[in-house]
């Protein structure tokens, strides 16, 4: 496919998405990226990049390109997709009033004066005209450290209501009455200058891309694409080499499986194709390859843009093309990647455990070293740790027993996937299951509880606890230290009782003191049992943590359409028959509801004890032949399914790693230069 100037070896494109490394973790950066084009993408390309000191978005982890010595961070990642012979992208952007340049300490900029959301320096400035000239420079600038550092495609950036071109365009931020205001061929001129000014910098040999969000998912209140946005799709239609064409904000562009099904932008973003003959890249967490065909062959788009599903599995085109579709891993919708980023650090993914450890552990996605004896290991539960376990230890080449209490392999991923919006999670179990049936030398036995004694009985050196974890119901977690009053009666329900279909008794209350995901799925089911529900929290709002996979306002909403009641900001007190007592969180004042259920969702509890009854006994263990046991997943610490995965494949890769491993600071770490 060719690009302006470059030919793209093949249809799959991985945009720009962020990674939570930045320009702080470049070579963490520069290997993850290079091992997506070993995987087949044709265009690799990096996140947010800020082109001045006037957009800066830490301790947010996005890249710098302020100067030249910002330069050899792009050129270690170009250096590697090239050597992939993939095509290296770098997404320029200003940020505008979004930024508030909390290092920098400049003034934010924005088309008018307007408030942003840092206290540190809560209002942007108004660009005057030598302001724009400025920024237009900047730009230039930018992307020709850009072609220096080795990208054969640079963006202009205008996606997202957090890019100061889009700011520009939209008249809720542009309150202006120059050349820049009020009409819409005023609004758009900025995007048109980027486009032309970087065409003429750098043009000749690097294609110049527009990333540009065609509707804000806000109705009238927004740009929507079948009115503005679709006029600014035919104002410049041919004037950039490729269109990257999503909706706005990120909530919605990298929109949870919770919420939407894959494909989920086609709506907004066909239109595009048709208005331009350049080629046009649009995302919709695709990773069916029958989507992906229909995609192209209805005329959407010319590339499947993929940055979720890159993540999940960087080698998916190679697999595609090599016809292996089931072994795909398919990106679940979790967002957990995100999460990541928002929390500032290096991105995790639920389905992929190697992704952000590929140079700091050289972890690759798809080779696993060879085993280093030929100890049988035995692995106890087959929830996400347990799975990913037995399968990455197979994959070595060890001789692997799965033994399950459950009549279902999954653990709380078979659980958790019955719930509302859930199902996708499934593919966690799933995928592993595929890859395990395939492994003669791995066997799996449901209905086998493992206790002191069967493991003793079954002589394997290594034993791996995979075992899980049980939602408390005493009501400790977050704002309850000791046991809540009455947690002990007999209408008191945790988590799993609700997930196993046992309350048939309204009105419940439902008491969030975890804050993740689970409260909220939890009263969608209720709800669609028939059930009158009320959800208590502590919080200053429902599901509070769901902030960092983008989910909180999807949340809330879908709550409060349901008919939930809820009430924020007040803790659970005591419990009584028929009714609760809560009490607020700054005053204390108590009020009396009614609830013939209540159901605790507040923390978990390790299952470690048959772990704790061996380890008791090294008499035994060393009678038995045992020569290591350990613990992973939710019985080492109650976590997320990302964080369960990536135990039980750190445990498979060093279960016989060399000496040399410093087992205080197992991995490499980036250290910053003194200058
Ligand atoms: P994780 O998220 O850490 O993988 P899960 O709770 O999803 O944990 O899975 C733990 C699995 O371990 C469950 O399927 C559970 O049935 C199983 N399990 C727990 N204790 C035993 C045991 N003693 N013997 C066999 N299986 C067990
Ligand atoms: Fe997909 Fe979840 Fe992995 Fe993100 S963390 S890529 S959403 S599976």
């Amino acid at each position: 496919m060719k690009i302006g100037p470059v030919t793209a070896r093949n249809r799959f494109f991985q945009v720009p998405h962020c990674t939570g490394m930045g320009s702080n973790w470049p070579m963490s950066h520069a290997e993850m990226r290079g091992q997506k084009a070993e995987g087949g993408w044709a265009v690799v390309c990096t996140e947010e990049t800020m082109i001045h000191p006037t957009t800066d978005a830490l301790p947010g982890a996005s890249m710098r390109l302020w100067d030249d010595d910002d330069i050899p961070v792009f050129a270690a990642a170009a250096d590697r997709v090239h050597e992939h012979g993939g095509l290296f992208g770098i997404e320029l952007v200003h940020g505008g009033l979004s930024r508030a340049n909390r290092t920098s300490r400049m003034a934010p900029l924005a088309p008018s004066a307007s408030p942003n959301k840092y206290p540190m320096r809560p209002q942007a400035r108004a660009m005057d005209l030598h302001d724009i000239a400025e920024l237009r420079r900047w730009h230039r600038d930018a992307a020709l450290r850009a072609k220096r550092a080795g990208a054969d495609l640079v963006y202009v950036y205008a996606a997202h209501n957090i890019a100061l071109p889009m700011h520009f365009l939209l008249p809720r931020y542009n309150r202006r009455n120059d050349t820049y205001g009020g009409r819409l061929e005023n609004r758009v001129r900025l995007i048109r200058e980027l486009i032309e000014d970087t065409k003429e910098a750098v043009g000749d040999t690097v294609a110049v891309a527009l990333r540009f969000a065609v509707d804000e998912r806000m109705g009238e209140a927004g740009l929507e694409w079948q009115k503005e946005g679709r006029e600014v799709v035919e104002m410049l239609a041919e004037l950039p080499d490729l269109w990257d064409v999503n909706v706005s904000g990120w909530e919605h562009d990298s929109k949870t499986s919770r919420f939407a099904q894959e494909g989920y932008q086609e709506d907004a973003v066909s239109f595009v194709k048709k208005l331009t003959s350049k080629p046009v890249v649009i995302v919709g967490r695709y990773t069916s390859p029958d989507a992906m065909v229909r995609v192209i062959r209805s005329g959407i788009a010319d590339f499947i843009g993929a940055a979720r599903p890159s993540i999940a599995d960087p080698f998916l085109p190679r697999k595609i093309e090599e016809g292996r579709i089931e072994d795909i891993r398919e990106c679940i919708g979790c967002n957990i990647c995100i999460s990541g980023n928002n929390s500032f650090v290096p991105m995790r993914c639920t389905q992929n455990p190697t992704m952000g450890e590929e140079w700091r552990r050289g972890w690759h996605p798809e080779n696993l070293p060879v085993k280093g004896s030929d100890d049988r290991v035995l692995v106890i539960g087959a929830g996400p740790a347990g799975l990913e376990a037995a399968r990455a230890l197979g994959e070595r080449g060890y001789a692997v027993t799965l033994a399950e209490r459950a009549s279902q392999p999954g653990g709380r991923v078979t659980r958790e996937a019955a719930l509302p919006g859930l199902a996708a999670w499934a593919r966690v179990r799933d995928w592993r299951l595929t890859q395990i049936a395939r492994m003669a030398h791995v066997e799996m036995y449901l209905e086998s509880n493992m206790g002191k004694d069967e493991i003793l009985r079954f002589g394997a050196p290594h034993v791996v606890f995979a075992t899980g974890a049980t939602w408390r119901r005493d009501g400790v977690g977050h704002a309850n230290h000791k046991t809540i009053p009455g947690a002990g009666r007999s209408h008191v329900f945790g988590p799993e009782d609700v997930m196993a279909g046992r309350i048939d008794k309204g009105p419940v209350l439902i008491f969030d003191d975890d804050h993740g995901y689970m409260a909220g799925v939890l009263a969608e089911k209720l709800v669609a049992n028939g059930m009158e529900v009320m959800l208590v929290t502590p919080a200053a709002m429902v599901s509070e943590f769901t902030v960092l996979t983008l989910e909180q306002g999807f949340v809330q909403k879908r709550l409060l359409e349901l008919g939930v009641t809820i009430r924020q900001q007040v803790n659970l007190a005591a419990i009584e028959a028929g009714h609760a007592e809560l009490a607020c969180v700054y005053t204390g004042r108590r009020e009396m509801v009614a609830a013939t259920s209540i159901v605790l969702v507040t923390a978990r509890v390790p299952n470690e004890q048959v772990y704790q009854a061996l380890v008791r006994r090294p008499d035994l263990m060393e009678a038995a032949g045992l020569r290591s046991i350990a613990l992973i997943g939710d019985c080492l610490s109650p976590q997320t399914i990302a964080a369960a995965v990536y135990d039980g494949h750190s445990y498979a890769r060093d279960l016989d790693a060399p000496e040399s491993v410093n087992p205080d600071v197992p991995y490499r770490r980036e250290h910053m230069a003194l200058s």
